[in-house]
């Protein structure tokens, strides 16, 4: 049976898309989205199964190829990013992995911002040149060394604007302005904006990655990720890896992601509200040295973030003395979690030199800006005046 709200039209806004863009009822008629928990699924005849496992026919044949609630949770968010088509996967980090691993092959390389996510920093450092995949760090704002790395085997850029934990801004439209003019592919991690905030496919990226686990989610519930696009050809490159290795997203996973992204454009209205209130509370604080917000009038693309952006985000950073008016900050608090994890209705503060950027050598870190002074926040939806409260706890001690 078709319902009225089959049909997505392009033009709908985000806020109707986020609740209702791919919606497809079962013969139940249920209102809310039905789960699918099952592994495979049957045929009707061997003729029927020959027909789907040769492709004649389209339909479900086993969850690790597709599952109707997946599917609807990538259509949505591909409708919210305006892209052709969305894949799941287990985690962000399987979503990286299989867009690297579907498109490049021995000799290729890849060009990626220094300032990225800890995992796929050693994702490309360390595991893709085993795979004979050579890879260069660059700066996310230098696009002179951008160019410099191109080398006629250069097939992919990756880059993560904002950047983490930093929050440096870069233009994509002249980033793939600049790998389209040498044959690659533009990448963007869209993990700190979400479709709500920044939309890469239509300033000219190739690809989106996201981890669902941060503000997809937005609650701290599940892990996931997924890839969108607008390539047939990438998406049948990244679709038939993923369905061959394997880490593909449980029903259960996008059934939560999917009442994720129904809160999604509120939540992330109200995240920036509050960074952007808290970032100029803190610049306040004689005791803080420096505010990391493209919402700040200080940042140094803050024009560049607001015209390439909806809003600024959710996460803020800031820089004391050292790593002991740091942790003193951090220890004082009641109400942040001091976890690594960001994106959720909870806020959370972390110190990045010693956790997720712990691992990289100093001189990298000291290249990179992040410090010892340096604590990064995940600003949530509870109160501004206990959040206040909380940090101030600390910079009174200092
Ligand atoms: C968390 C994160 C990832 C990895 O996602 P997982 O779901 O943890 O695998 C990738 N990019 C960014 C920017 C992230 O914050």
């Amino acid at each position: 049976m078709n319902y009225p709200e089959d049909d997505d039209p392009v033009e709908r806004s985000l806020d109707t898309l986020a609740i209702r863009a791919g919606t497809q009822r079962t013969a139940e008629g249920e209102h809310s989205e039905a789960i699918f928990p099952t592994s495979s699924f049957v045929f009707a005849s061997a003729a029927d199964a020959a027909a789907r496992f040769s492709e004649q026919i389209p339909g479900n044949i086993y969850a690790r190829f597709t599952n109707p609630t997946v599917d609807l949770f990538a259509r949505r968010l591909a409708a919210l990013e305006r892209g052709q088509w969305g894949i799941a996967t287990a985690s962000g980090m399987s979503a990286v992995l299989a867009s690297c691993l579907a498109l490049l092959q021995q000799g290729d390389e890849l060009v990626y911002s220094a300032d990225i996510f800890g995992a796929t920093v050693t994702l490309f450092a360390k595991y893709l040149p085993r795979y004979g995949i050579r890879t260069t760090a660059v700066s996310l704002t230098d696009l002179a060394a951008w160019q410099q790395a191109i080398t006629p085997r250069t097939k992919l850029f990756y880059a993560e604007t904002p950047s983490n934990p930093l929050t440096q801004v870069v233009d994509i439209r002249q980033l793939a302005t600049l790998a389209h003019e040498n044959g690659a592919k533009l990448i963007v991690d869209n993990c700190f904006c979400t479709p709500i905030l920044q939309q890469p496919l239509t300033l000219g990226a190739d690809l989106i990655i996201h981890s669902a686990t941060k503000y997809l989610d937005g609650q701290g519930r599940c892990i996931g990720g997924a890839v969108v696009g607008d390539d047939p050809l990438i998406y049948k490159e990244i679709y038939g890896f993923l369905r061959t290795a394997g880490p593909t997203m449980s029903a259960f996973n996008a059934w939560v992601f999917l009442k994720g992204l129904e809160t999604l454009p509120l939540r992330m209205r109200a995240h920036c509200a509050q960074a952007q209130q808290l970032a100029e509370w803190l610049q306040a604080q004689p005791a803080v040295k420096h505010v990391y917000y493209p919402g700040l009038l200080s940042h140094p693309q803050h024009a560049l973030a607001k015209a390439q952006q909806r809003g600024f985000g959710g996460i803020v950073s800031f820089e004391l003395a050292d790593q002991t008016a740091a942790w003193t900050v951090i220890d004082a608090v009641r109400v942040f979690s001091i976890t690594a994890n960001l994106g959720d209705t909870r806020s959370t503060i972390t110190h990045p030199a010693t956790t997720t950027h712990g691992r990289l050598a100093q001189a990298d870190r000291d290249k990179a800006g992040i410090t010892h002074g340096l604590v990064r926040l995940s600003v949530g939806l509870e109160d501004l005046s206990d959040l206040q409260t909380d940090l101030m706890r600390g910079i009174k001690q200092l």
